[in-house]
């Protein structure tokens, strides 16, 4: 990795995201053959938090489509797992036995969901490229972005997909950030503000997915505070 790594910073933009938008925060997912809308171990069909293009010059990822799901009624933290590889299958059946609350895609699909997501009002997400900036400690920018290197906010955290391979970021959504909910829903479990949803308990997430695609739901992430 060098400093002159091209990264896309994102925002979460005012205006309302149509039926068939592909960079969104919720709206209608855009999903794959054989893809279906993930579900929560609980039952419960899980909220599309975000979903954008990857930028064909982000470097391993560009040109997938990311989604990143997580339940309504589940909100917590995702736990560094006891081994740094992860089983195979993680995505399905975490490790050490955790729930299954959050999904997150990489595919080069174009099914459209025939609903649109229930629970955040639907808006168009900006992207605008930039150059990572690496400081001396090995941390990428701060802030929600697409490729780069995370910005660490305690140790670095490294895994090993189930396929072997060394899973690399492709996003980053920074602490505490939220996502404006629709306000006939009720308030988050355990949110950080009443109006909006949160994932992973307001942590900074660092996704990190596999480099050799092994399966469109092989991402992990990785959250500190
Ligand atoms: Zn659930
Ligand atoms: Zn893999």
């Amino acid at each position: 990795m060098t400093g002159a790594d091209t990264i896309y910073l994102v925002e979460v933009g005012s205006e309302r995201a149509g039926e068939g938008e592909r960079n969104t925060v919720g709206g209608w997912p855009v999903l794959d053959a054989g893809l279906a809308w993930p579900v929560c171990d609980c039952g419960e069909r899980m909220v599309l938090f975000f979903q954008v293009d990857v930028p064909a010059d982000i470097a391993v990822f560009g040109g997938d489509h990311l989604l990143v799901f997580q339940c309504p009624r589940h909100n917590d933290a995702c736990f560094p797992p006891s081994s740094r590889r992860l089983p195979e299958g993680f995505w399905d059946a975490p490790p050490d036995n955790d729930m299954r609350f959050w999904q997150i895609l990489l595919h080069r699909g174009n099914i459209r969901a025939a609903e649109a997501d229930a629970y955040l009002r639907p808006r168009r997400l900006i992207l605008t490229r930039a150059e990572e900036r690496i400081d001396e400690h090995g941390r990428g920018r701060p802030g929600f972005k697409l490729g780069g290197v995370p910005a660490w906010a305690q140790d670095p955290e490294h895994y090993i997909c189930g396929c072997g391979a060394a899973l690399a970021q492709v996003c980053q959504v920074p602490e505490d950030f939220g996502f404006d909910k629709r306000p006939e829903r009720p308030s988050q479990p355990y949110t950080f503000h009443d109006d909006q949803y949160g994932l992973f308990l307001g942590n900074e997430v660092y996704i990190v997915a596999c480099p050799e695609h092994c399966n469109a739901a092989a991402a992990w992430p990785i959250a500190q505070n």
